[in-house]
């Protein structure tokens, strides 16, 4: 009995999957013509709106992809891992093109279906939401006039209660020719759409603060999530910003060491400290150097990642952190590139037992971390049973306190990648700046494989980093 539900279940599958090469077939032949394609759409079953979709986007068929927009049966339309390198922008031009776009306060009953054109890549979205309504962390807070990915997705939703359209996308400033060709493009669109068209930047990510000025002047923050900055002064980053307080993510590099004090830093606290929702904090090139107090005083307690990276830490700052409220709750720790164990290791020490609850990612990659160091951690870092990712490259280990280090991290069951320094004795001088000895270093990755082995933790990958 159950081998003939097993047997008709592997039948199933199969069937699926034959229905989708004979579907993804007939897509690529229909699309092989495009006026036909176009004309073909009149009659498209609703079920098939995805599939010919998802062939047009990836072939690059723009006129089809504007015509499916303008058409489009549902209420949302995401492009979710989509992707292809050439002609992305365009498009993306193509797809906002097609957008029939409701001018406001028309109650008409009868408009265009298609509300929320989602432009941003995502890892989990189908091309479109099932009528069900799916709950959207980020969209919960009650008063946010943002509703997106299936929020108020209902067929029957009483298209009085009426909205603008909205463009929910990623934007990129940079000198990037095409990516400037697509913000001017998004400034008509919106111009020429006043009120009517609401273009959600829920990701910004700047190279370049002196673009930002214009683009500012039609981009509303309001909904940004996700903010990346590289080189900026702080005061440029806490003015044009203002208005984001939403801020899940906030990522800040190469920050002008004059900045990083004074009545510039006071101002960024004040407007970080604004920013109740952020759970992954960035800062790498951000001199923080008996600061971190002040820092992690303004920061909500429940903060998920913290990286600090080429921030100048000190001792303090180690100190600071071991006896915060967020040493508690992190799931991401990156330390590396500062010398934080250059005096003494307890404060770095009584941080990890804090975090062994939660910690799931850990980064020390050189930090001056020597072979008694590293035995003294041992007991805590061992306690750190959710960890999965350990990286502590670039540091003067020697093999007995690697092997040592193995034979103590294999009862971490859930800990699958380990990024260890090239012990000392690979190096010709034993510095490492002088010249690798590869041989002595492919010795050294057999003899941990064989341990692993020994210890049936051939599930775990030891790795010495790329470089
Ligand atoms: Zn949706
Ligand atoms: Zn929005």
């Amino acid at each position: 009995m159950e081998d003939d539900l097993q047997l008709q279940i592997r039948f199933i599958k199969m069937d699926q999957k034959a229905t989708a090469t004979l579907l993804e077939l007939a897509a690529k032949s229909l699309l092989s013509n495009e006026p036909a394609a176009i004309h073909a759409l009149e009659e498209l079953p609703r079920d098939l709106f995805v599939p010919l979709f998802i062939a047009a986007f990836l072939g690059g068929h723009m006129k089809v992809l504007k015509e499916m927009v303008s058409i489009w049966p549902f209420h949302c339309l995401h492009i979710g891992t989509l992707s292809r390198e050439e002609s992305y922008y365009e498009i993306l031009e193509a797809m906002i093109d097609g957008l029939q776009i409701l001018p406001a306060q028309n109650s008409s009953t009868c408009g265009p279906k298609l509300r929320i054109l989602d432009l941003m890549e995502d890892q989990d979205c189908e091309t479109t939401c099932p009528s069900i309504r799916k709950t959207f962390p980020f969209l919960e807070e009650a008063q946010r006039n943002v509703r997106c990915l299936g929020i108020g997705n209902s067929e029957s939703e009483p298209l009085s209660a009426w909205k603008p359209t909205e463009v929910l996308v990623d934007l990129s400033i940079s000198g990037n020719l095409k990516k400037k060709q697509f913000l001017s493009f998004l400034q008509n669109k919106v111009e020429e759409n006043i009120g009517s068209l609401h273009l959600c930047c829920r990701g910004l990510h700047i190279d370049s603060m002196p673009a930002v000025k214009s683009v500012l002047q039609f981009l509303d923050l309001g909904c940004t999530d996700h903010l990346e900055v590289y080189k900026a002064d702080l005061s440029e980053v806490t003015t044009h910003f203002a208005q984001m307080t939403h801020l899940n993510s906030l990522s800040l590099s190469n920050i002008p060491f004059k900045s990083c004090k004074g009545r510039k830093f006071n101002t960024f606290l004040t407007w970080l400290g604004h920013q109740d929702n952020l759970q992954d904090l960035i800062l790498c090139s951000f001199c923080l150097k008996n600061q971190l107090h002040k820092l992690l005083r303004v920061l909500p307690p429940r903060l998920d990642t913290l990286y600090l990276t080429f921030c100048g830490l000190s001792n303090r700052d180690v100190i600071a952190l071991s006896q915060s409220s967020q040493a508690t709750h992190l799931t991401q720790l990156n330390l590396s590139n500062n010398q934080i164990f250059s005096e003494v290791y307890e404060p770095f020490q009584t941080l990890l037992e804090k975090a062994s609850g939660t910690l799931q990612h850990l980064e020390v990659n050189n930090c001056l971390i020597t072979d008694s160091i590293l035995s003294a951690l041992l007991p805590a870092l061992s306690h750190c049973s959710h960890l999965r990712i350990l990286s502590f490259a670039s540091n003067p280990i020697t093999m007995p306190v690697l092997r040592s280090l193995l034979q103590h991290l294999t009862s971490l069951t859930k800990l699958k990648y380990v990024i260890y320094p090239v012990p000392v004795h690979c190096y010709e001088q034993e510095d490492f700046h002088s010249t690798l000895d590869q041989q002595k270093l492919a010795e050294v990755q057999a003899q941990l494989k064989v341990m692993l082995h020994a210890v049936q933790r051939d599930d775990m990958n030891w790795t010495t980093s790329p470089e």
